[in-house]
Order: structure tokens, then C-alpha cells, then sequence
């Protein structure tokens, strides 16, 4: 099938052609002609399918009409708003009008938070067809009455799920109450929860479902490998990972910001060039590291799954669950970030014994099994103090002597830990004429300096309470 089959106008053909792309996706085949005919769309499709152009180019010409190139702000009333739940989301959709729309008089601007508003109160007072805009910023400019929706005949929510997950719901719902009513609205997510359902019967009129790919399936051309590995040992390994392949560029995903931001700094004092993202750092930051990332420097980005939602960066090789996450459909959400438009993608966790229970959620809902790789030199049954995480120490510790009381007592001694780049692990830290930085014993500013890998049964007499309480190492 060609774009030329799905009716759209030539304005949008030279565009899609000028792109570089040949022949429409499946979710763009089937909703191009749904939104071009009027109706509203409740659309189950992931990043990486091609949704943005399969709900932005019919909306393009349905506005085609409205195009003008008159300097008068009353030409251009508010016809389209498109929501996202993040301002990289934003911005990432917003390009992408932009590119669309070039060869229409028609005008798009994007709004977010974390930014001076006068900027966007400017581009407004211009006049502007498509807004695309975060819930929280969009809320701002109506108390400001800087923003009129008396013309909005199309309404878009993007990623409904992850505006679910961020607590958007009442914002969304003051916003459409703030909407015309005889309005065309689409609303995209990659799952569907009840409350999901909720919003959509009280959004849309008679949707037609379009479904690309079953649900929380994922692409087919990633390959997924888990890395069983004591939680304290991660960060090692990824540094061995790492160095093992050096024209690996990923990106790495963590539960939160604090481990966020150490991580990354671990793998910099490691000899990786490393960055991190999360919710915490300023707009500019975040559009500066993401440039970045993109331009291969630094070849490991970090980052929260709030901040990397949406995050659109063609040919990324790997990304990386340095803690998997708790629920298994942001896995799919994730590695969404590979594997794009038909390309070959990797998928690897490093998975601690005591995350085995999130390994087996997200594998019922992608309903494979992911293959499981040991690395030489990482027992996932060896555990180590580290400083970083005593939480998870203490969460894995009970854990494991719950389940399997009788593992600790029989289970043979482990192999010698050398690990692939020569570091015994079975020796104990020695802080003195280590150098070059050696994978098992870098530490972090701001953690305790001594990381510990010992081999069983050491380690036990080595971690009980003082490493649950924070201490041991803090010598
Ligand atoms: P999206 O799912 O909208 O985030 O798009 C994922 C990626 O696919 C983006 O980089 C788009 O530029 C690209 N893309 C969208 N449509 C096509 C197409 N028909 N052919 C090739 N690439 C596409």
C-alpha cells in the first residue's frame, strides 16, 4: 500500500515523501482513513509504530481547510489540541507537525511547564491552529485566560496510559470539560486499564478501536536477554557489559531518580561517558542531554521512566533495565525505545533474584520466555554490601531465606569470581593500588567506599544488620 492510497491530499504526500518514508505503517493504514472520515478513534498503539503521523497527518487535512497566511491572529483561532504527557513527548509531536504541515499555511506551536510563560503567550496571541500542549501548562494559560478552545474541532490525547500514570486524569478531565462538545477526539494509549475505559467513554463518541499488533506485544526484531546478578553487583556488570562492548550505546533504565543520578555519576568515574535524565532536571537540561544522547555523547543515558516517555531517538541499539520495572507493561514501554520502525533492537535486564517475581509478570504479558545469559564472574547468588542500595539487600535477604530456606545451607560454593577482565571478586576490597578504576571496587562520592564482593558463605557473615542499618563500610 502507498500514503497515495489513503486519500491524502498532495500538500501531505510530499511531505510523507520528503520524510523518506515509503509506505504507511499498519496503525497508520488503518486510522488515516477513520480520522480523515470524522470519526473519533480510540487507538491501542505503542511508541514506534508510526502512530504520530497516522493521527497527525489526517488531522492536517481535516484543518487544511482553515489554511491561510493572513497576519491576522483572528484567521488563526485554536482548531487542534493535541495532549502529551511529557514536554519531550510534546516537543517529539510537535516536531513532528511541523514536518508534516510544511507545505500548509497552517501554525503550530507546543506548550509545556518548566518554562517562562510569556514566550508561549506571544505564539498564542499570534493565533496558532494546533496546540500541543502538557495537561499541568495548558491548565495555566486557561486560568491566565491566555488560551480561547471555542474552535477546537479535534481533540488528541497521546499515551492516555502514562497521563493515567503521572496523576493527568483530573486535568484531563477539567480540559475537556473546557472543549466544544461536537468535536472529533482521539485518544491513543499502549494499554487499557479500567480507568483508561472510563476516560474513553467519557471522551469519545462511537469510536471506532484500532488496534496495531496485539496489545503489550512487543517488536519482533529486539532481542531480549536477561543477566541474572545479585542486585549489589549491577552496577558492575554493566560496567563490565560496557566495556565489553564499546560501541554500545544505550539507554539504561532505573526505578528512581536517586539511583538515577549515581548511577550514571558510577559509570562516569568508571570511564564511561554517562548522563542522566529524570523529572527533576530542567527543561533545558534535558532537551541538552537528550541532544546529546542522540549525538552519541554520552553513549549511556540514564533515566526514570517518567523522563524517558516518549523520547523518540532513531537507531538506538540498546536499552538497558538496570532494575526492572514493577509493572510489566512499562517493560513494553521501555524497550519500545528499540527495535523502531522494522530496525534490530537488544533488550537486556540484569535481574537480582529477588526481582524474579516482576521477570515472571512481564513474561505472562509478553508471553514469551526472555533467554537467560550468566556473565562469568556475576553469580546471581552471591551477594555484596553495596552501599548504594542497603534497602535492596534487605528486601533480597529475607526474601530468598523465606522462599528457599534450605538453598543457603546446600548449595555448593561458588566458582572462583574472576571476572572476564581479570578482577578477582572472591578478594576483598583493597582501596590501595587499584588502579586503573577496576569494576568491583568503584565507588561513588556519596556512597560508603567499601564495595565488597566476597563469595558465599563470607558475604552472609559479612552483611547482616550494620548493612541493613546503613552502616559496615563507613569506616
Ligand atoms: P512514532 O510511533 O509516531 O513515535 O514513530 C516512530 C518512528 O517511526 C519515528 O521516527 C517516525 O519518524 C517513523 N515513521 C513514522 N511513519 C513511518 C513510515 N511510514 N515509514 C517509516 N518510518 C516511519
Amino acid at each position: 500500500m502507498h500514503f497515495a492510497d489513503l486519500g491524502l491530499i498532495p500538500e501531505l504526500l510530499q511531505a510523507v515523501t520528503g520524510a523518506g518514508y515509503t509506505e504507511p505503517t499498519p496503525i497508520q493504514q488503518q486510522a488515516i482513513p477513520v480520522v480523515l472520515a470524522g470519526r473519533d478513534v480510540m487507538g491501542g498503539a505503542q511508541t514506534g509504530t508510526g502512530k504520530t503521523a497516522g493521527f497527525t497527518l489526517p488531522l492536517l487535512q481535516r484543518l487544511s481547510r482553515h489554511a491561510n497566511t493572513s497576519t491576522s491572529p483572528a484567521r488563526h483561532p485554536v482548531r487542534a489540541l493535541i495532549l502529551a504527557p511529557t514536554r519531550e513527548l510534546a516537543v517529539q509531536v510537535h516536531d513532528s507537525v511541523v514536518g508534516y504541515a510544511r507545505h500548509l499555511a497552517l501554525r503550530a506551536t507546543c506548550i509545556y511547564g518548566g518554562v517562562d510563560m510569556n514566550a508561549q503567550i506571544q505564539e498564542l496571541r499570534r493565533g496558532v491552529e494546533i496546540v500541543i500542549a502538557t495537561p499541568g501548562r495548558l491548565l495555566d494559560h486557561v486560568q491566565q485566560k491566555t488560551i480561547n478552545f471555542s474552535q477546537v474541532e479535534v481533540l488528541v490525547l497521546d499515551e492516555a496510559d502514562r497521563m493515567l500514570d503521572m496523576g493527568f486524569i483530573p486535568d484531563i478531565r477539567r480540559i475537556l470539560a473546557l472543549l466544544p462538545t461536537n468535536r472529533q477526539s482521539l485518544l491513543f494509549s499502549a494499554t487499557f486499564s479500567e480507568e483508561i475505559r472510563r476516560l474513553a467513554d467519557h471522551m469519545l463518541k462511537n469510536p471506532q478501536l484500532i488496534e496495531v499488533a496485539r496489545r503489550n506485544t512487543v517488536s519482533e526484531t529486539i532481542t531480549h536477554v536477561v543477566h541474572p546478578v545479585a542486585a549489589g553487583m549491577k552496577r558492575n556488570l554493566l560496567v563490565h557489559l560496557l566495556r565489553h562492548k564499546p560501541d554500545m550505546q544505550a539507554l539504561v533504565f532505573v526505578d528512581t531518580k536517586l539511583v538515577c543520578g549515581r548511577l550514571a555519576h558510577f559509570l562516569e568515574r568508571s570511564g564511561i561517558a554517562a548522563d542522566a535524565i529524570h523529572g527533576d532536571k530542567t527543561q533545558q537540561q534535558r532537551t541538552e542531554t537528550l541532544d546529546a544522547f542522540k549525538s552519541g555523547k554520552p553513549r549511556v543515558l540514564v533515566a526514570t521512566d517518567v523522563a524517558a516517555r516518549g523520547l523518540d531517538i532513531d537507531d538506538l541499539p540498546y536499552v538497558i533495565n538496570y532494575e526492572l520495572p514493577h509493572t510489566a507493561e512499562d517493560y513494553v514501554h521501555r524497550i519500545g525505545r528499540t527495535g523502531r520502525a522494522g530496525r534490530a533492537g537488544n533488550a537486556l535486564s540484569l535481574v537480582s533474584p529477588e526481582e524474579k517475581h516482576w521477570l515472571v509478570e512481564i513474561q505472562k504479558l509478553i508471553k514469551f520466555e526472555i533467554p537467560q545469559e550468566h556473565v562469568p564472574g556475576f553469580d546471581p547468588h552471591v551477594e555484596t554490601a553495596d552501599p548504594a542500595h542497603p534497602e535492596r539487600l534487605k528486601r533480597s535477604t529475607g526474601h530468598r531465606e523465606e522462599k528457599h530456606p534450605r538453598r543457603e545451607h546446600t548449595r555448593p560454593a561458588p566458582a572462583p569470581m574472576i571476572a572476564a577482565d581479570g578482577l578477582d571478586f572472591s578478594k576483598p576490597y583493597e582501596p590501595a593500588n587499584t588502579a586503573p578504576e577496576p569494576v568491583a571496587a568503584t565507588t561513588e562520592p556519596d556512597a560508603s567506599p567499601a564495595l565488597v564482593a566476597t563469595p558465599h558463605p563470607p558475604t552472609k557473615h559479612r552483611r547482616p544488620l550494620a548493612v541493613l542499618l546503613g552502616g559496615l563500610g563507613r569506616k
